[in-house]
């Protein structure tokens, strides 16, 4: 084949409502009923093999821990190294495959999640991950799709930037993939970065190991299925779970490895940061390490701000998906003017929620993703009823007899560097702390001061000279910053997402950046005709 082939132009995947009387809305509930009463067997999948050890973990729904959809086979280190030496045996052809090939193969897996598959990866999302249909739809299909279409049209735009060439000679760099494989480790919290991680370097040409979080695995089979039926060859993306330091260890050990994807706990990071640090002398080429981590993502109001839409951006940005994105608000500043409106704002907000399994379209909480997240944020909140610095002002109940369900919880603090102020939470907790109104600019500077990480944050303020100056005071705190909306939902194509400090190497998740993450690039100089004589004039006589 030749030509300079057009990518179809990537746009976003319309978010379905699933309202009542709707189709999709049918036949997800079908297919979540379908899926929620059988049990069926995950593999590791090795190559063309599917792997059964016989080491198996049930799959239990956040929301009915004692309900059992999945058993998994877990990996021991001679799998994971067939994982490793699979993968590099599958780059001999990989990697040789003209980029078209790929780019189809990942185009026709977002069709595949947009149509038939669509019912499916949402279903096992909610069920697994306890995620509300609309939770579900805007992650494990809207972002899913986006990230593959449009890293589609970024991976075209890479191999498009090309060097000027001046007369006689004619330059050119050629993208290749890394030499060697990508280690991809993924998070429970989102399908789409899930699939995203491991895609998005093969997509550049490379090969990769992949381990699903624990609590993914679920959702991640589909995603295996729908690349199997994309066409994706066996052996580019090979999957494993088990003991993450056992397989992180396995895979940091060889020479080969050329990169990490990693989305997950700062201190994870690091740690797998440190020992590829350690063990620097062993690899053929500089690692990529590439990780978006975690957040303590705040909203401050300034005294101009509407009361509704402050306390809006809290409801969404706070409690959805029990706040449990890496991007929810979970530390927020009012000021005393507005305080008292906004936080009986949020409390109403609270009352009218609804909490239970997601299989009820009425509930727009689930449960927390397992027994140590809910005990840890019981414990928290345990602590804040008991603290003179803090009062639960709404919500502060749990229940683990079911699922792991934590009511949305509502805290205000007189001490802005309170432990819910500054620790990353992972769960439907949102502290508040009041400052003076005409401690604006004190207050920005403890916003950007209070907290190691800067992924997300949000400022709202009619007044625009207020707006700006929290621009400019708060431009490290935060890697995705918003002005007048809550802090998450950020859209692929749109706002690409990461953040910097301890929150990740900011290398923007659905974006070109990220791309240019996965190749080494080679630059190619030819030169039509050679010079014969290595004389400069200037060498010649007076
Ligand atoms: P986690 O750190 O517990 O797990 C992430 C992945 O790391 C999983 O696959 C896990 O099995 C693996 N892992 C755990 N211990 C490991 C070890 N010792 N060696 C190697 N791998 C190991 O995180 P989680 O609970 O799945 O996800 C929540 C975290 O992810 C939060 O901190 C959140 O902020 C962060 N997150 C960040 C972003 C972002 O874009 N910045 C997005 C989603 C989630």
């Amino acid at each position: 084949m030749k030509g300079f082939f057009k990518i179809p132009k990537a746009v976003n995947e319309p978010v379905k409502s699933y309202a009542t009387g709707s189709p999709e809305r049918k036949e997800v509930l079908e297919q979540y009923n379908q899926l929620f009463h059988s049990v069926i067997d995950i593999p590791l999948y090795i190559g063309a093999d599917e792997v059964r050890t016989g080491n198996t973990r049930k799959v239990t729904p956040p929301h009915d821990h004692k309900h059992v959809v999945a058993t998994y086979h877990l990996a021991d280190e001679t799998i994971v190294t067939k994982a490793i030496e699979t993968a590099l045996e599958a780059r001999k052809k990989w990697s040789k495959l003209p980029w078209q090939e790929r780019a189809s193969i990942f185009l026709k897996a977002a069709e595949l999640i947009a149509g038939s598959y669509r019912a499916k990866i949402n279903a096992a999302t909610m069920i697994a991950q306890s995620k509300t249909i609309h939770q579900a739809e805007i992650d494990s299909v809207c972002e899913l799709i986006d990230f593959l279409r449009f890293n589609v049209q970024y991976m075209a735009d890479i191999y498009n930037q090309q060097p000027e060439s001046s007369a006689g000679i004619w330059n050119y760099v050629s993208y290749r993939p890394l030499e060697g494989f990508v280690y991809a480790v993924t998070p429970f919290n989102f399908t789409a970065i899930s699939g995203n991680l491991p895609a998005s370097a093969a997509m550049m040409g490379n090969v990769v190991v992949w381990k699903p979080s624990d609590k993914q695995v679920y959702s991640a089979k589909v995603i295996v299925d729908v690349f199997k039926e994309a066409g994706l060859p066996d052996g580019v993306i090979n999957v494993v779970y088990g003991n993450a330091k056992m397989i992180t260890d396995t895979i940091l050990n060889r020479p080969e490895f050329a990169g990490i994807h990693f989305t997950g706990s700062t201190s994870v990071f690091q740690d797998i940061w440190r020992e590829i640090g350690n063990k620097i002398h062993t690899y053929n080429t500089y690692p990529r390490i590439v990780g978006e981590t975690g957040g303590k993502d705040f909203i401050i109001a300034h005294p101009s701000a509407h009361a509704q839409q402050v306390a809006t951006a809290i409801t969404r940005g706070g409690f959805e998906y029990q706040g449990q994105k890496c991007s929810a608000a979970s530390r927020v500043y009012l000021p005393k003017s507005k305080s008292d409106e906004i936080i009986s704002l949020v409390k109403k907000d609270i009352a009218s929620f609804k909490m239970g399994a997601p299989s009820n379209f009425e509930n727009f909480i689930t449960a927390v993703i397992h027994e140590a997240s809910f005990d840890k944020l019981a414990s928290y909140i345990d602590r804040a009823k008991a603290s003179d610095q803090a009062q639960v002002v709404a919500g502060g109940k749990y229940d683990k007899s079911k699922g792991y369900f934590i009511e949305p919880t509502l805290i205000v603090t007189t001490n802005p560097q309170y432990e819910t102020m500054t620790t990353e939470l992972f769960g439907p907790v949102v502290t508040i702390y009041v400052y003076e109104d005409d401690k604006w600019t004190e207050t920005l500077d403890l916003v950007n001061n209070t907290s190691e990480y800067a992924l997300t944050g949000a400022v709202f303020s009619q007044d625009r000279y207020a707006l700006s100056q929290a621009i400019e005071k708060l431009e490290d705190a935060a890697g995705n910053f918003y002005i007048n909306d809550k802090p998450t939902g950020a859209v692929v194509g749109q706002q690409p997402f990461g953040g910097a400090r301890a929150s990740g190497t900011n290398d923007k998740a659905g974006s070109a950046q990220n791309l240019l993450r996965w190749v080494s690039p080679r630059l190619i100089k030819e030169t039509f005709v050679p010079a014969e004589n290595y004389r400069y004039p200037f060498l010649d006589k007076e």
